[in-house]
């Protein structure tokens, strides 16, 4: 993901043909000079009918004897005009950015940031919360979802056993480590689970108050 996202809100114009510039992941390399563009974004107009491209080939033919044509261009955060070469009509439609994913996938990550930031404290306020988040997102990092399950006892808090219970854990060195947070947190509790019906009761109880089953 690229690291400044202020590109997402900006809104480039192609001169040329005033449709609106395709935001393009930038390559790696900037084929011919060796260089990068300093950027990780390019605005390309990536339309077919706009007069530089459609003018660039015989242009290009003429001056250079080689079949490609140009694409207008400009960097993120700048007005200045750059024409890039290139070999086919399809050259970048395969680099654009979905915009919508990204800012979503952004949004997710700074929450995965502020949940990781309030496990420091969640103990102390016996906030689960952020170790809720963490431990049902799947696209959150392992060590943090590593220190949330072991926070899950000393919340204390039993509302958390059932939205537990029913993640798929991916990871399952974390799904042991929940269990074991759970089970230390019934324990604390007095509590048990249910082997029939799975809801919680005294650990003493010799029949289940839920299901009515006998337990041994
Ligand atoms: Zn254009
Ligand atoms: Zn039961």
């Amino acid at each position: 993901m690229p690291r400044d996202l202020r590109f997402l809100d900006e809104v480039k114009m192609c001169p040329h043909c005033n449709q609106e510039l395709s935001c393009c992941e930038a390559p790696p390399i900037h084929i011919g000079d060796g260089l990068g563009w300093g950027s990780e974004v390019l605005f390309i107009c990536l339309n077919d009918g706009c007069p530089v491209f459609l003018n660039g080939w015989k242009k290009i033919e003429e001056q250079y004897g080689h079949h490609s044509s140009y694409r207008y261009m400009e960097l993120p955060d700048s007005r200045e005009k750059n024409y890039m070469m290139v070999g086919n009509a399809d050259a970048f439609k395969a680099c654009v950015i979905n915009k919508e994913e990204l800012r979503a996938q952004n949004e997710q990550y700074q929450k995965q940031k502020q949940a990781k930031e309030a496990l420091k404290t969640c103990v102390a306020e016996k906030n689960i919360e952020p170790v809720l988040f963490l431990l049902l997102d799947e696209g959150a990092g392992k060590r943090a979802r590593e220190e949330a399950a072991g926070y899950i006892a000393a919340i204390n808090n039993l509302d958390c056993i059932d939205p537990l219970r029913n993640h798929k854990y991916r990871d399952p060195a974390l799904k042991h480590a929940v269990d074991a947070g759970i089970r230390l947190l019934l324990e604390k509790n007095f509590k048990k689970e249910c082997p029939h019906c799975l809801e919680i009761i005294k650990a003493q109880a010799k029949k289940c108050m839920h299901c009515k089953e006998d337990l041994v």
